[in-house]
């Protein structure tokens, strides 16, 4: 299964390659009156840079998939930390396996991430951060990982030794709750860790938009701007929150590079997402498809063969007096391989979220202006050096957006001179 996954996912990227060095000479004949080959070329070199990155990566989860697994890395852990703690300890050997594991990825990731930011993206002008406020970053997510992670860990683990055969059910009424709050406190207690959050200045585009808001009838304790840049040049704008915390984010950036009739288009699409209750469906499509995960990891930690077929050993029940439960194995062992099964049904995932890009472009040009949107649409793939030109089948697989040229001309919108 693993190599069937890595076999996939490494022919699609390289059919993303060629089909974008193969395009890489001439702009599409849709956008030459709006993108210059300088333009389209330095996004096909950034989209061939990322992707042959991303094998690289490909490579290394791969290694570390095994190394934790049939190369018994993470056998070998459990063992160290059951003897470090002993058998007094039902509880703590468990959750530090978690922490472990958890530190030991992250710190494989670290190079990568390292590389990404101050090579890739410092290659193509995109990296805004210092070599100062990406360690700070670092420190800060470490630190609320580990103030938000240890606690919700230790809860999960209490609930399985606690509640019997149903602990996963219990566990998944945990984490839902656990998710909904993080929605809640995530923007107004989280966030402004990372960014300020500035209201919008702007009074015209504050009207304007206040006026698109009312028109939709759609209710925000407000408007923000977010400092965006400090980091990178890449361009966004966003909703978050749920009930009373909810409020729309721009990034700094946005603003500086659309009209303030191209920010409300795309504020009117964002808006599309919440008319059509995109953000509603994702949510619950999320709690059934953890609760179905959940159910199964139920039955395959009773199963001895779900350990070994892993290489990992599971505690005997007479090992260490019966005190140390396999529910942190179980857990990590989930973790690992359940990504390699749900990879499959990436292209169903990806088509349904293209679906409501379509819906939340209608209805965007319904309560805004399709043109103008249109616009803002080739300006954002313009400054983020996206590729107007993606291999069909890479774009059934991954792509949770629609090409460019599919969303301009399902809008009926032309791609004019922006
Ligand atoms: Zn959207």
């Amino acid at each position: 299964m693993l190599l069937a996954n890595l076999g996939v996912k490494f022919w699609l990227a390289t059919r993303q390659i060629r089909a974008v060095s193969r395009h890489r000479s001439a702009v599409p004949q849709e956008f030459s009156e709006t993108i210059s080959l300088q333009t389209h070329q330095r996004a096909a070199d950034y989209t061939a840079v990322k992707l042959r990155f991303g094998l690289l990566e490909l490579a290394l989860s791969a290694a570390v998939l095994l190394g934790w697994t049939l190369l018994g890395g993470l056998d070998w852990l459990n063992e160290v930390l059951l003897s470090a703690f002993g058998p007094g300890y039902p509880l703590l050997q468990p959750l530090a396996l978690l922490a472990v594991f958890t530190l030991i990825n992250g710190l494989i990731d670290l190079p990568m991430s390292w590389y990404q930011t101050f090579v890739i993206e410092e290659r193509f002008g995109f990296n805004k951060m210092t070599q100062k406020l990406w360690l700070g970053d670092l420190l800060k997510s470490t630190v609320v990982g580990i103030a938000i992670g240890l606690p919700l860990a230790a809860l999960v683990l209490w609930l399985m030794n606690a509640t019997g055969s149903l602990w996963w059910l219990w566990t998944w009424v945990a984490w839902m709750g656990f998710s909904l709050l993080m929605m809640v406190v995530y923007p107004t207690l989280i966030a402004p860790i990372f960014n300020k959050f500035q209201p919008l200045q702007d009074e015209s585009l504050k009207e304007r938009v206040t006026q698109l808001m009312n028109r939709c009838g759609f209710a925000s304790k407000g408007l923000f701007v977010m400092d965006g840049s400090r980091r990178s040049a890449h361009a966004n704008a966003y909703f978050t929150g749920f009930g009373a915390s909810k409020r729309v984010v721009f990034f700094d950036t946005l603003l500086s590079q659309l009209t303030p009739a191209e920010v409300e288009a795309v504020l009117a699409h964002e808006l599309g997402h919440f008319k059509h209750k995109h953000i509603l469906k994702r949510i619950v499509g999320m709690f059934a498809f953890s609760l179905a995960g959940l159910a199964l990891l139920g039955w395959l930690s009773n199963q001895s063969w779900f350990f070994a077929g892993l290489g990992v050993m599971p505690n005997l029940p007479l090992q260490m007096g019966g005190t140390v439960s396999n529910h942190a194995l179980a857990l990590l062992l989930f973790a690992l391989v359940v990504p390699v099964f749900t990879f499959f049904l990436s292209p169903l995932m990806a088509q349904l979220s293209r679906k409501h890009e379509f819906e939340a472009d209608a209805y965007a040009a319904a309560q805004a202006n399709a043109q103008d949107l249109s616009n803002a649409l080739v300006k954002l793939y313009k400054d983020n050096a996206s590729t107007l030109t993606p291999d069909p089948l890479y774009v059934r697989f991954y792509y949770s957006h629609p090409p460019a040229s599919e969303r301009i001309a399902r809008m009926g919108a032309a791609i004019a001179p922006v």
